[in-house]
């Protein structure tokens, strides 16, 4: 049986006049990649920031490792072990990439590396993603693909227990989404947690062990491919809501 890590239950959400979640319901689990799909709007990145902190909810509950948590800010979800690789970057765009992968491991412990250590980490952690990419380079040298795969690195350094990743494969080329795939299999042999949202299907059918979708604010549909066969057309009636013929 898969562990349990995280759960979200009922959660409601208004901005204004907007309901941006209406059930928002979502578990992931131990060692397995979560995909997070719906059509745009349908709430996946707010129900993301409600587990991290960035907002809170209306109504409803977070469990996380059998815990009721309410994180005031992405920072204190972080030293909880549940970090967040968000669809804005977060990057310093005048510091290196060493700088910037090791600022997240730092935020996270509270401890600064020697520039050795740190410029160790920061190659191990991108030995796997883009082995290739200059460390020294700044930032605003990167192209868009690299400076995503320099946030998930960072993301990567807070040693995670539950890994959120919103839209992380949108600015990458064919062969990141590769590496950036090997590497979310062998987080999830370590037992991490990862939820995965995308706007390409075809990722979310290679990479994901169950898929939970959201249509207008609400849990529509929960599918385990250890169960249910990798049905694409099943899934896309659940995200249009429109029943094939
Ligand atoms: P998704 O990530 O699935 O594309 P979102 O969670 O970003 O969807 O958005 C859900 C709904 O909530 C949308 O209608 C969006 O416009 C609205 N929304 C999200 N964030 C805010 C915000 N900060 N202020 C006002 N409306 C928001
Ligand atoms: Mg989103």
């Amino acid at each position: 049986m898969a562990v349990l890590v995280l759960e979200a239950k009922g959660i409601k959400k208004r901005f204004g006049g907007v309901v941006a979640l209406s059930d928002g319901n979502l578990r992931c689990y131990q060692g397995r990649i979560t995909g997070l799909l719906g059509a745009n709007g349908s709430g996946k990145s707010t129900i993301s920031k409600i587990i991290t902190g960035v907002y809170s909810a209306d109504e409803g509950e977070i469990i996380y490792n059998g815990k009721s948590v309410k994180y005031r800010n992405p920072s204190e979800a972080r030293k909880d072990g549940i970090s967040m690789v968000f669809q804005n970057l977060s990057l310093v765009p005048d510091l290196t990439v060493w700088q910037n992968i090791v600022l997240g491991a730092e935020q996270k412990n509270g401890i600064f590396l020697d520039n050795i250590h740190a410029k160790e980490l920061s190659k191990k952690i991108l030995s796997q993603l883009l082995p290739d990419l200059d460390i020294n380079k700044k930032i605003s040298e990167l192209n868009p693909g690299e400076m995503q795969i320099v946030e998930i690195a960072k993301a990567i350094s807070e040693d995670p227990k539950l890994l959120i990743l919103d839209e992380p494969t949108a600015a990458l080329e064919q062969a990141q989404v590769k590496s950036l795939f090997i590497s979310m299999k062998s987080l999830a042999q370590k037992g991490v947690a990862m939820i995965f949202t995308s706007h390409r299907l075809w990722e979310v059918m290679e990479i994901c062990d169950d898929v939970t979708i959201f249509r207008n604010g609400e849990n529509v549909a929960n599918i385990d491919f250890a169960e249910d066969e990798r049905d694409p057309e099943r899934i896309v009636s659940y995200i249009t809501g429109e029943t094939q013929k």
